[in-house]
């Protein structure tokens, strides 16, 4: 089979604007793990059905090992509480309560807590399945990536 070529593939990847959402999980220390991925999709609403896919590191073993997960959709004025969790720490750490057992970021657009159901390894990464037990939201406007740039919420509503 043909395969795309990858600097094309990215680019055009990127042209797929999502929201931007933290991944956070609880060690097997206890220890807060989190890391920011834009590979969040809702799979089913019943039962509430959603994946992440995730490369190895830190997040990743956490969540294998707990089995749970938290997914926080960041609001638009986090872009750096985004880069602190993509490898670019800053000195203060970010705000958080657990709930549920899981990290929960303060300020949040929403939240959902997750209940891992089936890993899949595709490639490089893996599918983390899961079901949500509790999800909560609220009205403020969320950051959006779009063509690898970082923007600030969604445009004008349209009518259907
Ligand atoms: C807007 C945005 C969206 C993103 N979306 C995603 C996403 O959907 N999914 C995703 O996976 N990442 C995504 N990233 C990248 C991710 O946020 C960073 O790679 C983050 O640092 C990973 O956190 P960690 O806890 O796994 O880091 P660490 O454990 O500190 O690992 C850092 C990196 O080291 C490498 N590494 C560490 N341990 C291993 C190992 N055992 N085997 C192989 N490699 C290893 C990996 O490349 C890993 O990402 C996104 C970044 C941005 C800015």
């Amino acid at each position: 089979m043909q395969r795309a070529d990858p600097l094309a593939f990215r680019q055009a990847a990127s042209r797929f604007a999502t929201g931007v959402a933290v991944l956070t999980a609880l060690d097997s220390r206890g220890e807060v793990c989190g890391m920011t991925a834009n590979s969040f999709v809702t799979i089913s609403l019943s039962p509430p059905t959603v994946l992440v896919s995730v490369k190895p590191g830190k997040t990743h073993e956490a969540m294998s090992a707990s089995g749970r997960y938290g997914v926080n959709v960041l609001p638009e004025q986090a872009r750096g509480l985004s880069s602190h969790f993509a490898g670019r720490p800053r000195e203060t750490h970010p705000d958080y309560e657990i709930v549920e057992g899981l990290p929960r970021l303060s300020n949040c657009v929403a939240f959902f807590a997750c209940e891992v159901t089936r890993t899949i390894d595709v490639s490089d990464h893996t599918l983390f399945i899961a079901e949500v037990s509790e999800c909560d939201y609220c009205d403020s406007l969320p950051l959006v990536f779009f063509s690898s740039r970082y923007h600030l919420g969604p445009g004008k509503p349209v009518d259907h």
